[in-house]
């Protein structure tokens, strides 16, 4: 064990919630450490996280690339553009790969520039001042410090009915990196993730069922988001089965069998390749938590207040390693809040208006409530849609499916809930966010002057709509 290194703060892992967390602690003047154990694909150590290194970045990078295919393949003869697209995967793969690496580093230049010190290794807790820092060689140090920050961040959760085996049976991580189009392959779950990387194979010619447990698709979105989402994924061909209870997976020399039952018959079907995206799980059974006192929950969460607060007093938890939304934006919040609290500023968190975004195509991306959580609540609402058939922009890019709901409270009009899906939600939502931020009405939506043309026009449109009076629909 070599010398003991004394930290005003140290954060346990460099992901969205642990690196920008330290950055801000570092800007606010505290002397910050933050231990980070990842190594990439090129064995060399990373920050970034699951966001950076297996998550966020390189799946929007295939989703663009096999976005830009599958637009060559079938739409730019709408343009008037003759092109013959065929795919490098290679090169694709190669292309994400740099993408990730040249962020990553991005985050170690970072950290110079603030002084917040890289810890490279594994954290467990000594005590509650103390961790132990495990490197890839074994070699161990201790560090101190006043205050910890939590953000060990999250892991899939496996099936045992469908083992990761990394080469026939792969999480999300391996479905980033397959060297080549897989002919048929197997989603399990219709989440989030089952929904972008199937999209990605699915673009670049694969056969992509997606076996989904419930009997409901995306229940967290506004019911009329989902049945529109749920026939525009079916018209481009993502064989979605709800209902279906995956039975076990059969993996042979060639191929995987996969037995499960819907509508009370069983069926069996042979992939090349299973995605298993059935959710995750929180990542905190490396940390010593026993060792100082906190308790997780059956899925490892471990147990914080609104400040982010855990039962230790200078311990404090963020990100996917505690309730709340597994999103990178919610766990760097997060991280900033905790580091201002630490600092004696006035932190808060509106969970309420963190924004929710599917990288489909049409994306899908909402802010607030929906409509059925507000007739749960018995909350008088009244909502406005606006369709992008009815946009001259939406028609000038040749991408008009989807809409626009806004919804309002009945009595005062304060926006509650704003849903989109269409081209360009992921960015289109950001005004919607700000304006419940600033807690405005549909109406002062309605009166915000909105470019034409441009796709937000469908939200001004849809606020109009809120009162009865869009004007284009
Ligand atoms: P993580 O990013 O998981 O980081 C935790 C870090 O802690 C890891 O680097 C880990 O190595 C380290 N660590 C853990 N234990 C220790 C220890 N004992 N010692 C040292 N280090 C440790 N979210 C979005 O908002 N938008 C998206 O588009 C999006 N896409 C996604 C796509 C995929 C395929 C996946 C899997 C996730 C996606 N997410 C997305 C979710 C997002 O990645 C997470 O919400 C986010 O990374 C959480 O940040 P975090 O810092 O809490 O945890
Ligand atoms: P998820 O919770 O979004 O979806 C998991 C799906 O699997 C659910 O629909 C669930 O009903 C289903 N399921 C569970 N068990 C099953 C079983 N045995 N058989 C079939 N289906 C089953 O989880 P995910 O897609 O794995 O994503 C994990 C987390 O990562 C999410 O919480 C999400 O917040 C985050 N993420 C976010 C983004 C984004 O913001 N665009 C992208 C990817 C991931």
């Amino acid at each position: 064990m070599t010398t003991k290194k004394i930290y005003d703060v140290l954060i346990i892992g460099g992901g969205p919630a642990g690196y920008v967390a330290a950055i801000r602690c570092a800007q606010l003047g505290f002397n910050t450490g933050c231990i980070e154990r990842w190594v990439s694909n090129e064995n060399k150590p990373a920050l970034g996280g699951t966001c950076l290194n297996v998550g966020c970045i390189p799946s929007k990078a295939l989703l663009d690339s096999s976005h830009h295919f599958e637009f060559l393949q079938k739409e730019c003869g709408n343009h008037g553009i003759d092109a013959k697209a065929t795919i490098d995967v290679a090169k694709m793969m190669a292309r994400k790969d740099k993408i990730v690496s040249g962020l990553t580093q991005g985050i170690a230049g970072l950290f110079k520039k603030n002084k917040v010190d890289w810890l490279q290794g594994s954290a467990s807790f000594k005590d509650s001042k103390t961790v132990i820092v495990k490197d890839t060689s074994g070699q161990e140090e201790t560090a101190s410090a006043s205050h910890f920050i939590i953000a060990s961040g999250s892991i899939p959760i496996e099936l045992e009915s469908a083992k990761v085996d990394s080469e026939r049976i792969v999480d999300s991580s391996g479905a980033l990196s397959f060297p080549e189009i897989p002919k048929r392959v197997c989603v399990i779950g219709a989440g989030v993730i089952g929904l972008e990387l199937g999209s990605v194979w699915r673009r670049l010619g694969t056969d992509v069922t997606v076996l989904e447990a419930a009997p409901d698709f995306l229940p967290t979105t506004d019911l009329s988001i989902s049945k529109e989402a749920l026939k525009i994924f079916k018209r481009q061909g993502l064989n979605i089965k709800l209902g279906a209870k995956v039975l076990n997976a059969d993996v042979h020399e060639k191929h995987v069998e996969v037995k499960y039952q819907i509508n009370e018959s069983e069926k069996v079907e042979k992939f090349d390749k299973i995605i298993v995206a059935v959710g995750r799980r929180a990542n905190t059974s490396n940390l010593g938590l026993d060792k100082i006192g906190i308790s997780t929950d059956e899925r490892g969460f471990i147990e914080v207040d609104d400040l982010c607060r855990t039962s230790v007093e200078n311990i404090y938890a963020v990100g996917d390693c505690v309730r709340g939304p597994m999103l990178a934006h919610k766990a760097s919040e997060e991280g900033v809040a905790v580091a201002e609290h630490l600092a004696g500023q006035k932190s808060h968190i509106d969970f309420n208006n963190v924004p929710w975004v599917i990288y489909t195509w049409p994306e899908i991306a909402w802010v607030g409530k929906n409509e059925q959580q507000l007739t749960q609540e018995n909350r008088a609402f009244k909502s406005g849609v606006f369709p992008f058939l009815a946009s001259g922009r939406a028609h000038a890019m040749g991408d008009n499916q989807g809409f626009v709901k806004v919804i309002a409270d009945a009595n005062t009009d304060s926006i509650l809930g704003v849903h989109i899906i269409g081209a360009n939600a992921s960015e289109l939502i950001a005004e919607a966010v700000l304006a419940m931020e600033f807690g405005a009405s549909a109406e002062d939506l309605a009166r915000t002057i909105h470019g034409h043309p441009t796709l937000s026009e469908s939200l001004h449109e849809a606020a109009l709509a809120v009162d009865a009076r869009a004007i284009h629909f």
